[in-house]
């Protein structure tokens, strides 16, 4: 029922043509590059392809025309978590970086820590770079782990096509540096290679999947674009995030204090708590080992008291 709730609810509101992090509605003739990511609602399969089509042509005007497939949606893309028992959702949150996408919601990270709630998080270099303080200590956290999204948050792409108006890298060699450049500012952090590359913008043409597999790391979409970018308000927000369905990757974002997603997630984790869902992070969930975990990966955390804690 849940899943076909989202699907249902997506499908009658999706796709729109918004900027990406931009706070308003914009036209499609007026589409503004921007560093935040764009999906813009949990699209259904059967949806994906026509969402995918409106989307790109509504962002690239005057773009290379980009043949499918490209989208957040290709083969070969992980958008769910491995199947489970226990009803598991992974709550992921991109720091875009660049213009207007720069800042930092404190708000929306201290409650994660206080409610204890473990998540996956998303940093470009250059957010990275505009916050080293605040990325240090997201690194030394246990609740998070830090994921790859790009050094200069462009989308994965090795022929320049443009997602939103952002133009990717021409060549292999430049999705290469784009996908290099973003993992090593996390492992400086963290001191491990990141596992997940999703791109800035989320999306992906196949030949460019290929060189983040050659790279080592996964692809990472996601189920459920849980805030656009910040834009959608609060209630859908804790709408997507609170019926997102088992085995959801929700993406959602932690640089627009401006917006209204910390109060969102506030207000959807005692619908979570009620379904009785688990939170995890994506690497235990696809059981990665994490650096100074000594447990057993895939245990049974709970974000009501044991979250940033493998227990088996
Ligand atoms: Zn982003």
């Amino acid at each position: 029922m849940v899943l076909l709730c989202v699907l249902a609810c997506d499908s009658r509101e999706a796709p729109v043509s918004r900027a990406p992090g931009t706070n308003s509605a914009a036209s499609p003739k007026h589409v503004v590059p921007v560093s935040t990511d764009v999906p813009d609602a949990t699209v259904a399969p059967s949806h994906r392809a026509s969402a995918e089509v409106s989307m790109s042509a509504s962002a690239s005007a005057s773009a290379t025309e980009p043949a499918p497939p490209w989208g957040p949606f290709i083969p070969g893309v992980v958008r769910r978590l491995p199947h489970s028992a226990e009803p598991r959702i992974a709550l992921t949150f991109d720091a875009c970086g660049g213009p207007g996408g720069d800042g930092y919601d404190d708000v929306l990270i201290d409650l994660l820590k206080r409610e204890k709630v473990p998540a996956t998080l998303f940093l470009t270099r250059r957010w990275i770079i505009e916050h080293p303080d605040v990325a240090a200590r997201l690194a030394a956290e246990p609740l998070f782990e830090l994921q790859n999204h790009g050094a200069r948050h462009l989308p994965c792409t090795v022929r320049g096509l443009r997602a939103f108006g952002i133009k990717g890298p021409e060549d292999e060699r430049g999705a290469r540096a784009e996908i290099a450049g973003g993992a090593s500012a996390i492992a400086k952090l963290t001191g491990t290679s990141p596992r997940f590359y999703r791109p800035g913008t989320g999306y992906f043409e196949p030949a460019c999947v290929e060189v983040v597999h050659a790279s080592g790391a996964r692809p990472l979409g996601f189920t459920v674009a849980g805030d656009a970018g910040g834009s959608f308000a609060r209630a859908r927000i804790a709408r997507a995030v609170g019926e997102a369905p088992p085995g959801a990757i929700v993406l959602l974002h932690m640089n627009q204090p401006n917006h209204e997603i910390a109060d969102a997630v506030r207000d959807a984790l005692p619908r979570l708590r009620a379904r009785r869902v688990v939170l995890v992070r994506l690497t235990e969930a696809f059981s990665f080992p994490r650096k100074g975990d000594s447990r057993q990966v895939g245990g049974k955390p709970t974000f009501d008291g044991n979250a940033g804690r493998q227990t088996e």
